[in-house]
């Protein structure tokens, strides 16, 4: 354990950010790392308080163990804490960046609201790993002989291939976009996590044995059949992008458009590539001198309302259906603390007009083109307020209210009649497969990540990808050298 008494002598602190005047300038990453001395002094309040509720199954997915690393950035020892991060964490610098930090929710010293800095120590011991080079191929020291296919380099994807890597097997991962990463590459923002972080984990991946072949939309390019005639074994960790249909009047007038192709085209504008992508349309959209509506209050809504600063709108508005958090954090209140915490990001501090407690009615215009968005006012149960509707002036509006399951993806459609599909209470589809073996109902299809457990978050996704690739090994192997 560190300092005994640091809890008691050193408030929180965590990195700040460039002001939104100067952020939005640019799509870069807009944190400002700590010192080292400071983050040793953040790490130094963790009490180390024997009730591990930050790794436990309220807090980190992937079961970090913080105490440990926390007691190792104290005393210096930044060696040793990556690798006590890595051995339950592939990607500590992705979920550094952008995980909404359950663990910090679950923090003992939570109940005073001045958790550890959990997230912030995290980040600095994956950046200071790069920096001095500890982050280096770790090849297997024997092959087994066996193969195994990946559908999909989402971060569920690339931790399952990087596991079965390291456990001998070798690896293909089949990716339909041209570049790895899936989410973390062309659905998050550069200005949340640039992109050269996932090309160096799949340099290094590479460099373990693990072969990428993108450009390849499986079920179409490849069949699945194929696959499962090749390999030992099939990872489908596809993801799950299909919009929701939010069944809005209106949706087909022009400047109206889903969240997904708006931020997948400005995240390859930013990487200057093609910004044509499978299943959505190309017709370039951007929000420079336009006035912006974004409808949800999710990481989607958030990233498109950070995008259309930064590409010049003139005014962006977000709406959002529940209610507004309290001004203090207030563990009674009814909007739930987690709310607060983990999904008001530092987009909106960018200048956006949020309404809370909105309905969206009906997208309105003229001679084809959005003019506005109706609104109204809902109760408690999100009842419309009559009397309460109003509009907003709108030349471009975001639909951001979630996923219905996955892509109207190629894998299913092959699959059809064999892959059982599970639905879950808003009607959104998963594949169904459980989260002990993760097998799916086809033979040698094993799927791990949201196109399993539906829009979640990245952290869950490695999880999942471990998880999985734990699984695969025991099947093929009898035995299983990978970690639970
Ligand atoms: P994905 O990341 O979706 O990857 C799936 C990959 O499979 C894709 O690359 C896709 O092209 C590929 N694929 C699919 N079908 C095929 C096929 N037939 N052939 C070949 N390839 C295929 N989570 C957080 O923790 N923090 C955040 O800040 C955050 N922000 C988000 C912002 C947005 C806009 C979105 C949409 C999600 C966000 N999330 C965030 C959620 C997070 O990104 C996902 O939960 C996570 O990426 C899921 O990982 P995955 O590997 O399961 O799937």
């Amino acid at each position: 354990m560190g300092k005994v008494t640091g809890f008691l002598e050193i408030d929180r602190q965590v990195a700040k950010y460039q002001p939104a005047s100067d952020r939005i300038r640019h799509f870069k990453e807009f944190v400002i790392p700590m010192s080292d001395s400071e983050i040793s002094k953040q790490a130094a309040r963790c009490m180390d308080c024997g009730i591990p509720y930050c790794h436990g199954p309220t807090g980190c997915p992937v079961h970090n163990q913080i105490p440990d690393w926390n007691d190792l950035v104290y005393s210096d020892n930044w060696d040793e804490a990556i690798r006590n991060l890595h051995s339950t964490n592939n990607f500590p610098e992705f979920t550094g960046r952008i995980c909404p930090a359950p663990c910090e929710e679950a923090c003992t010293l939570n109940l005073e609201d001045a958790p550890v800095a959990i997230k912030t120590i995290e980040q600095a011991i994956a950046d200071k790993a790069y920096e001095r080079g500890f982050i280096v191929p770790q090849p297997a020291s024997r092959k087994t002989g066996k193969k195994v296919a990946v559908i999909g380099s989402g971060p569920a994807g690339l931790a399952a291939a990087q596991q079965l890597g390291r456990a001998g097997h070798e690896v293909h991962v089949y990716e339909r976009e041209d570049k790895p990463g899936g989410l973390l590459r062309y659905g998050i923002p550069d200005f949340k996590m640039e992109k050269h972080f996932i090309d160096r984990r799949v340099e290094q991946m590479s460099g373990e044995g693990v072969t990428f072949f993108c450009g390849v939309n499986v079920g179409v390019d490849k069949k699945v059949e194929d696959l499962r005639a090749e390999y030992d074994a099939v990872l489908y960790a596809g993801g799950s992008e299909t919009s929701r249909d939010a069944g809005i009047p209106g949706v087909e007038l022009h400047g109206v458009h889903d969240a997904m192709p708006y931020l997948v085209q400005q995240n390859k504008r930013v990487a200057r590539r093609n910004i044509d992508s499978i299943g959505w349309p190309s017709e370039p959209i951007v929000a420079g001198a336009k006035h912006v509506v974004v409808v949800g209050g999710g990481d989607t809504a958030s990233d498109c309302v950070g995008t259309a600063f930064r590409q010049g709108a003139v005014r962006v508005t977000q709406l959002d259906i529940r209610p507004r958090p309290p001004e203090k954090e207030d563990k009674l209140a009814v909007w739930p603390f987690w709310a607060t915490k983990m999904r008001t990001s530092s987009s909106q501090a960018e200048g956006a007009e949020r309404e809370f407690q909105v309905g969206t009615l009906e997208f309105v215009g003229e001679d084809g083109k959005l003019t506005g968005v109706k609104c109204c006012q809902v109760d408690e149960k999100r009842n419309p307020i009559a009397g309460s509707e109003f509009v907003i002036k709108a030349d471009l509006a975001f639909i951001a209210i979630g996923f219905r399951g996955p892509f109207e993806d190629s894998v299913v459609s092959e699959l059809e009649g064999q892959l059982k599909i599970g639905k879950d209470r808003r009607g959104a589809t998963f594949v169904e497969a459980n989260d002990q073996d993760y097998r799916t109902s086809v033979d040698k299809v094993w799927a791990a990540g949201d196109v399993r457990r539906g829009q979640s978050l990245v952290v869950w996704a490695i999880r999942e990808g471990r998880q999985a690739a734990r699984a695969i090994d025991l099947d093929l192997m009898g035995a299983t050298i990978l970690p639970r």
